[in-house]
């Protein structure tokens, strides 16, 4: 399993926002793993949760004639937390399978509607969704789908904030055999944290109502509350039709993800009296376990008021970051909407070497989006430590540049 630079970094431990490796380090983990580790690590009281739900239950199928607690309650807990009325969830194992699930819903509504025709799904360059069949197919970045072969007909990509190439798009195809526009709110690891231009989002909503397509927003970054509210959808003002989470959902102490329906979609299938069933299911979707740890850690991000922390954290660590532009080896720097940035280096190779630097500046950060380091901390980040990430890049960019 090579790194970047082919070396392997083993991690054994984790304690709130930092981890340590097998020789010994005490690393700072500002990717938070991979978005995922908001509450912090080591939380023993997630530990105890699904200690507690383990030892009842380990879990049973969630569909069918079949429900188990944890999972009945995560889901009304959700349904009453998303921007999203009357809104129904599906569970997942994780964010690539919150994707297909999505996909095929959404095919499958239209086909349920008699909209036979409508079936290409919609994405923007630089998009991120998992590399699942057709997340795979929808990824904006060419080289994760290269050598597959068309995995999802109908595909379709969009410049990624260009409102005007989107209805274009839209209507060189047909509006009537569009089934869905597939958004990140946040581009994350895709382009490498891109945050929305102005009035992007909305309007990208709004041509969606217009042409009657559905609007996916794509969350699992962002959801709970990375982007410096809850759901990005709260930020910007957002109701989508469906929406994607995984990641935050249990900060990644067991594998667990969703999909949150409301309008039509979910009427098509949970209105009472439909007659359209959603034939689909995984033998761990919302396993009893994994919606245990989501509870506790939902808990966790309420009760230690996490996102409010996030909100007030993100100019500072966006402040901190702006001088690297300044570089030479820097060509950008990304963020200010939550614990959501990056700092875009002109080469892959410099951003490689910076992020095997860091550890010697006490730090782990990873190299996403092509050739940007990746600055996500875990939510109960001390501001010391958030202080301390951009001194630690410079010294870094120092030692290989
Ligand atoms: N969607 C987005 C926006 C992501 O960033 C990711 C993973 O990073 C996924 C979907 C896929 O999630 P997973 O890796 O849990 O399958």
């Amino acid at each position: 399993m090579p790194t970047i630079s082919g070396r392997v970094h083993r991690i054994v431990r984790g304690q709130g926002a930092y981890v340590f490796d097998d020789e010994g380090r005490r690393l700072l983990d500002v990717p938070a793993g991979l978005w995922f580790a908001n509450v912090g690590h080591g939380r023993a009281e997630i530990a105890e949760a699904v200690g507690r739900q383990l030892r009842e239950l380990a879990t049973y199928p969630v569909f069918g004639r079949f429900c188990t607690p944890p999972a009945e309650e995560l889901a009304d807990r959700l349904a009453a937390l998303v921007p999203m009325a009357g809104a129904k969830v599906f569970f997942t194992s994780g964010g690539s399978e919150s994707v297909e699930t999505a996909i095929k819903l959404v095919r499958r509504h239209w086909q349920a509607r008699g909209q036979t025709e409508r079936q290409a799904v919609i994405t923007r360059e630089g998009g991120y969704h998992g590399l699942h069949g057709f997340g795979t197919s929808l990824v904006g970045v060419p080289e994760f789908r290269a050598g597959y072969g068309e995995l999802l007909p109908g595909r379709i990509t969009v410049p990624m904030m260009d409102l005007a190439a989107l209805e274009r798009a839209i209507l060189a195809h047909g509006s009537g055999r569009v089934a869905a526009f597939l958004c990140e709110a946040v581009i994350a690891g895709g382009a490498g944290v891109v945050p929305p231009a102005e009035g992007y989002l909305t309007g990208a909503q709004e041509l969606c109502r217009k042409h009657g397509i559905v609007f996916i927003l794509d969350e699992v970054v962002t959801g709970f509350g990375r982007a410096g509210s809850m759901f990005a959808a709260d930020r910007y003002g957002l109701r989508p039709d469906l929406m994607l989470l995984a990641k935050g959902l249990t900060s990644g102490y067991l594998p667990l993800g969703a999909v949150v329906a409301a309008g039509p979609v979910a009427e098509t299938f949970w209105n009472p009296g439909t007659p359209h069933v959603f034939e689909h299911g995984l033998t761990y979707s919302g396993h009893a376990a994994a919606c245990a740890a989501a509870m506790a850690n939902l808990d966790i991000l309420e009760r230690e008021d996490l996102v409010t922390r996030v909100r007030a954290g993100e100019s500072r660590l966006l402040a901190g970051l702006l001088p690297l532009s300044a570089h030479p080896e820097i060509a950008e720097v990304r963020g200010g909407t939550g614990f959501l940035a990056a700092v875009a280096c002109h080469e892959l190779e410099v951003a490689a070497q910076v992020a095997d630097a860091m550890v010697a500046e006490g730090m782990l950060i990873r190299v996403t989006g092509g050739n940007a380091l990746q600055v996500s901390p875990p939510f109960v980040i001390e501001d010391a430590d958030l202080d301390r990430i951009p001194a630690a890049i410079s010294a870094a960019l120092g030692r290989v540049a």
